[in-house]
């Protein structure tokens, strides 16, 4: 029996009616682009994280760049990341003409290391993105003390993290704005491509609702130079519908994420995710690091056990951040886990047999 890494059918069978009732009711409307099912999953999605706006827009890399953008950065400045996150954060900041500066990431939450980032800012910096990798949420406490004494802007980089909890708030809601996106694998996906932006400031949202919708709030008046940023209405239809069952589907991945754990704690050599400061860990992706990683693929492959690995390459080493001189060496926490990660199916529809057939594997491999 295979075990596949993801199984986005088996995610929409059982809400299939659900979803196409709330197609037709779109495809009814006539209405395609930006309003009331937006509007609506919006409302919805600002109430779920916690915060007083959303702004739906068409994929979490545009909700990056749209951020950056109404923050004012752009050329001359530079914006503090981590080499460790899927390249779409470091692009975001390199579409504004700003010059993305990494700082590594911690050895066991993987996300931005706060002890590093006093050093990495300069009278340059605009911004701030922490990424909740895997779902793991960034030490945002010790992040957000150093940022509001330098009063630099912080945005979340919440792909991999919605509904992510850090001492009982939600991951988006924890900086000055936070980036989501719905790429059909997240924890929330669309039918396609989306994202959203969430925040408590109202200018900031103003302004983005402008930048995604052509620099215009009233028809045929251009007050900023814009985009085309909107959301599909069918996407924002689907959403609505889908973020009913997010909770559950998160619960479901810990419980998985628990299994795991229980079998995987009895081997000293590898590395499992653990939840810090205070986290309730949404399990986007259950990495663990492994010290000998080609003999443990082979072994997944052996056992059609879907894998992937998340991420090979760190961002300061890819042949297209070459321009900033960074070298083998200079992150060597994100250097080292790009060598060691492989990531296990961790998808909320994954059947027990399934589950047993990945621990047992597991289990007769690792002896
Ligand atoms: C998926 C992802 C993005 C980009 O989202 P898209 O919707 O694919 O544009 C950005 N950052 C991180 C960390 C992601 O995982």
């Amino acid at each position: 029996m295979k075990v596949p890494f993801a199984d986005l059918k088996a995610q929409h069978a059982p809400i299939r009616g659900e979803i196409r009732r709330a197609i037709d009711a779109v495809v009814d409307s006539g209405e395609f682009s930006l309003g009331q099912f937006v509007e609506e999953f919006e409302h919805k999605f600002a109430s779920y994280c916690k915060v007083n706006y959303a702004v739906a827009v068409g994929s979490g890399t545009d909700a990056l760049l749209l951020s950056l953008l109404a923050l004012g950065v752009g050329s001359g400045d530079e914006v503090i990341t981590v080499p460790m996150t899927y390249v779409a954060t470091a692009e975001a900041i390199s579409m504004t003409g700003a010059k993305p500066v990494f700082v590594d990431i911690d050895q066991s939450t993987y996300t931005m290391n706060p002890h590093l980032l006093k050093d990495t800012i300069s009278s340059k910096t605009k911004a701030i993105i922490p990424v909740h990798l895997f779902g793991h949420p960034a030490d945002m406490e010790s992040i957000m003390e150093i940022a509001e004494k330098y009063r630099i802007p912080v945005i979340e980089d919440a792909s991999q993290a919605h509904g992510t909890l850090y001492r009982g708030r939600k991951t988006g809601s924890l900086g000055h704005i936070g980036c989501f996106s719905f790429y059909p694998s997240k924890n929330l996906g669309a039918l396609g491509e989306a994202g959203a932006i969430v925040t408590n400031d109202r200018k900031v949202t103003e302004k983005l609702r402008c930048l995604r919708n052509h620099g215009q709030l009233t028809k045929n008046q251009h007050c900023l130079i814009g985009w085309n940023s909107r959301m599909d209405n069918i996407q924002a239809a689907v959403l609505t519908v889908k973020l009913k069952y997010l909770d559950q589907n998160n619960a479901l991945r810990r419980d998985i994420a628990i299994q795991y754990g229980n079998t995987l704690k009895s081997f000293a050599n590898l590395v499992t995710p653990i939840e810090a400061n205070d986290a309730v860990h949404s399990y986007h992706i259950y990495a663990i690091q492994v010290p000998d990683r080609k003999k443990f693929v082979d072994m997944l492959n052996g056992r059609c056990i879907g894998h992937a690995i998340h991420y090979p390459i760190p961002i300061h080493l890819q042949k297209a951040y070459s321009h900033l001189g960074y070298r083998i060496g200079d992150f060597i926490v994100s250097e080292k886990c790009s060598k060691r990660f492989v990531s296990l199916p961790v998808f909320p529809e994954l059947s027990n047999q399934q589950i047993t057939i990945v621990i047992e594997s597991l289990r007769d491999c690792l002896i």
